[in-house]
């Protein structure tokens, strides 16, 4: 559903109603994305564990894939939730190049589940970063 008047604060609620789906039996570490799209889109994702632990998929790149695989791949923003009260969840290695490979300018919102946040790009979140320009220099 096109939203295109959503504030930070929105998308923010979004990721935190978003943890609520999280399949985290072995960390019980619940995580929350939301991400919106150029067109005010908005796509959201939980981390996914599963027994054979390596397979677990994180609530950011479920967020990206779902709106991926339905035709966008232009993002202004992403917000991530956690349960975590005294610091801001911030993405794992392995999201950062994710979201670095949609951009170097669009917004991240770190959050907290009292709705405050820190706001970064996904450039500064992987600085000096490998991305699909560089595939492309090499020829
Ligand atoms: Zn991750």
């Amino acid at each position: 559903m096109a939203d295109t008047n959503s504030t930070p604060q929105d998308l923010i609620h979004k990721s935190h109603k978003a943890k609520e789906f999280a399949y985290s039996p072995y960390s019980k570490f619940r995580v929350g994305a939301a991400l919106l799209t150029r067109d005010g889109t908005v796509f959201t994702g939980c981390n996914v564990e599963n027994a054979s632990l390596t397979l677990g998929i994180c609530a950011e790149r479920v967020a990206i894939s779902k709106a991926v695989s339905e035709g966008f791949k232009e993002f202004k923003a992403i917000a991530i939730a956690s349960d975590m009260v005294d610091e801001f969840i911030s993405p794992c290695g392995g999201c950062r190049q994710f979201l670095r490979e949609f951009g170097l300018h669009w917004e991240v919102y770190l959050s907290k589940p009292d709705g405050s946040f820190i706001k970064m790009t996904a450039g500064e979140l992987l600085p000096v970063s490998f991305g699909p320009e560089d595939l492309l220099k090499s020829k």
